[in-house]
């Protein structure tokens, strides 16, 4: 038994369309339905246009809802943003913060994503706060420099009740998208040192954060992955769009 509940989180990126959606939704709603007990916390990270969709889909189910992103400003001249009030109108529990496809298609720099989080947890929902090193840093022996650098930038500005209420997804860049998995055993050092720079801030709070792995999860790996003792859960890509194999590792979980 798991010191923390075990989430298991989607992340549909620019995938889908309202027909493609309902066939997920309902093959999730009666997936989850067959589970004798479901022992973890269920989240899909939808595109902004479907979270009325999803919240219609799912409000009387377990499985919670969730936006990808999300804007650092709260209301305002801002063309092209979504603010976490907006998300809030729409039920969502949960927005991705610094997922590295923002960091690296969108510039996003630290600093803004720990005002994201900010403005998440100020809203009452659970950030889910990414970090993750490149190939090329891991190379160069600068994984546990990078993921510290990108964690340091959040911690800067959370005080403990809101450091015990995030959410941590460790992505490894390399592992994203590609088919190419950490080790559980590389998994857990990187998860293992990043409880260790969240104690340094609160070991009460650092013991209650679930730290999720991302990077080509699937219900084949999902399950030794689990098993390490500081890896909480999975941010899934490419196989939340599958109703299958998410069940695969919401069932592994
Ligand atoms: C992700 O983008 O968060 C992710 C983990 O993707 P994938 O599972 O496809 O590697």
């Amino acid at each position: 038994m798991k010191q923390r509940r075990p989430l298991i989180a989607g992340n549909w990126k620019m995938n889908g369309s309202l027909a493609a959606n309902q066939v997920l939704l309902t093959g999730l709603l009666d997936g989850v339905a067959q589970l004798a007990t479901v022992a973890c916390d269920v989240v899909v990270c939808v595109p902004f246009p479907y979270l009325a969709q999803a919240q219609a889909s799912l409000q009387d189910s377990v499985i919670k809802w969730g936006a990808q992103d999300v804007s650092a400003q709260e209301v305002g001249a801002y063309t092209g943003e979504v603010a976490v009030s907006m998300l809030r109108d729409f039920g969502c529990g949960y927005a991705i913060v610094g997922h590295s496809e923002r960091r690296s298609y969108h510039a996003e720099a630290d600093a803004l994503v720990a005002q994201k989080t900010l403005r998440v947890l100020e809203a009452g929902l659970t950030p889910i706060v990414c970090v993750g090193e490149t190939l090329q840093e891991r190379k160069a022996g600068l994984t546990e420099a990078t993921v510290a650098r990108q964690l340091n930038a959040v911690l800067a500005v959370l005080n403990t009740e809101q450091l015990a209420k995030i959410v941590l997804a460790y992505e490894p860049v390399w592992a994203i998208g590609t088919g190419i998995t950490a080790t559980p055993e590389m998994a857990q050092q990187v998860h293992a040192f990043l409880r260790t720079q969240l104690s340094g801030l609160n070991a009460q709070a650092a013991g209650q954060v679930a730290i999720l792995y991302g990077g080509s999860m699937k219900p084949d790996n999902a399950a030794a992955l689990l098993a390490m003792p500081d890896i909480d859960g999975g941010l899934i890509g490419g196989a939340a769009l599958k109703a299958a194999d998410f069940l695969g590792i919401v069932a592994a979980a």
